[in-house]
Parts: structure tokens; C-alpha cells; sequence
């Protein structure tokens, strides 16, 4: 009676060792931790993996500093990165070209006044649709960052479409996906340093709508890893660090 007891109070402990094991599997670092390291990278990068520096999260959680302003260098037209990734973001362009595949930048830089103009002027265009004020921006905040939220105040973000695409369609959709050239960056932005950063079936995780003309420059070490291991970068990076 006695041992079967402790089998059971072992069971009991086993059990739980398994719950926090993987509890601890998916969330591996407490915030506090992860803000802290964050910190560290954001300051001096990490000099033996290949362009370091850009491994860091930006989104709700994560805001920019508020005086964040990367130098910047042109990737097409007048669109602008980081300086540091541009190049990744030309070469990009330019070999999917010799692919015949031709795309076209829509987005890259903004700073965080335009950010703060255009997330205005959609919630304005939603209450003219006719949502109230609370829906208008619940709405708009699931499509556009809030200021220092997105990865596009930090000039490490590229949306890219096609001239074609673009000359038959108002507004930028999901349908963007059926095309070759979306085929073509799924298929390679990653060598360029580049991940699809908004997934279809991760949006609760990203608290992103779907995007698939959406590329976050994370350095090519780990747009490959991250490809791979077919996660978002949040639960990448929690469980990576
Ligand atoms: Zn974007």
C-alpha cells in the first residue's frame, strides 16, 4: 500500500516534470529575459553570425526605441531600407529579374510619422465605411502597426508586389499569393536574407493579418532556420535565443 503510494506520487511528479518541460519548450524565456537580451542585440548585434545585428523582434511586444532611425539606402525608385540590408534587398530584385520574375516595391522605410499618417488615414477611410470609432481602429491596427511597431519604421521591411498585379488590383490583397512572383520569393527570399513574416496560419501568433507581400530582412543565417522550421519569428526567436 505504502510503495504504491509513492508510485503514484511519482507519477504525479513525472507528470508535472513533462507539463513544465513543455511549457518551457514553447516559452523558453521569461519576457523580463527576453527584453533584456533583446536590449543586448539591439546594441551590439552578434559579430560571428551572419548580419546579427537584425535578429530582433519588432511588434507589439517589442516596440523601437522612439528616436530609432536607421541610415538608409536606396532598393528601388525612391523606396529606402536600412542601409545595411539594402543591398541584400537589390540583389534580390535583380537575380529574380534574370528569372523574368519582375517585382515591384510598394513599401520599404517609413518613418514614424508617416506610419502615424497612414494608420490615421485608414481608421478615417473604415468610419467612412461606416464602422464605429472603437471598430475602425481594432480594425485598422490588425493591418497597419501602431508607431515604432512595425518592422517598416526600422527599414528592415520590404512589401513587394508586380507592375502586373498591381495594374489590375485597388488595394493590396491576398490574392497577391496565386501569382509566380510570389511563388518565386517564397521560394528564395530566404537566400537573400528575407522571411515571409506574416504567415496565413500563424496569425493569431503574429497578430498580423496574412500578408504575402510582406518580407522582414532577419540576415541570412536565419530567414534560412526560420524557413525551415516553418514557424513565425516570434516563436522562432522565443524558442532560439
Ligand atoms: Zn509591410
Amino acid at each position: 500500500m505504502k510503495i504504491k503510494t509513492i508510485q503514484n506520487g511519482n507519477i504525479i511528479i513525472l507528470i508535472l516534470f513533462l507539463i513544465v518541460q513543455l511549457v518551457m519548450y514553447f516559452f523558453p524565456n521569461s519576457y523580463e529575459r527576453l527584453k533584456e537580451k533583446q536590449e543586448t542585440y539591439a546594441e551590439n548585434g552578434v559579430s560571428d553570425i551572419d548580419n546579427g545585428w537584425a535578429y530582433f523582434l519588432i511588434n507589439e511586444e517589442f516596440p523601437l526605441e522612439k528616436n530609432y532611425s536607421p541610415a538608409l539606402d536606396y532598393v528601388q525608385g525612391t523606396f529606402m531600407m536600412d542601409e545595411r540590408c539594402a543591398e541584400y534587398a537589390r540583389a534580390m530584385i535583380k537575380d529574380a529579374e534574370e528569372d523574368g520574375i519582375d517585382l515591384c516595391v510598394v513599401s520599404a522605410y517609413r518613418s514614424i510619422e508617416k506610419q502615424t499618417e497612414n494608420l490615421e488615414a485608414y481608421i478615417e477611410r473604415l468610419k467612412n465605411e461606416g464602422l464605429s470609432d472603437e471598430e475602425a481602429e481594432k480594425s485598422a491596427l490588425r493591418e497597419i502597426a501602431e508607431p515604432g511597431k512595425s518592422e517598416h519604421n526600422a527599414g528592415l521591411a520590404i512589401d513587394i508586389l508586380t507592375y502586373d498585379w498591381w495594374a489590375t488590383h485597388d488595394d493590396i490583397t491576398d490574392d497577391f499569393e496565386n501569382t509566380e512572383e510570389f511563388e518565386w520569393l517564397n521560394e528564395n527570399a530566404y537566400k537573400y536574407g528575407f522571411i515571409l513574416r506574416y504567415p496565413k496560419e500563424w496569425e493569431n501568433t503574429t497578430g498580423y493579418a496574412y500578408e504575402p507581400w510582406h518580407y522582414r530582412f532577419v540576415g541570412v543565417y536565419y530567414a534560412e532556420k526560420i524557413k525551415n522550421s516553418g514557424l513565425p519569428f516570434e516563436y522562432y526567436y522565443k524558442m532560439n535565443f
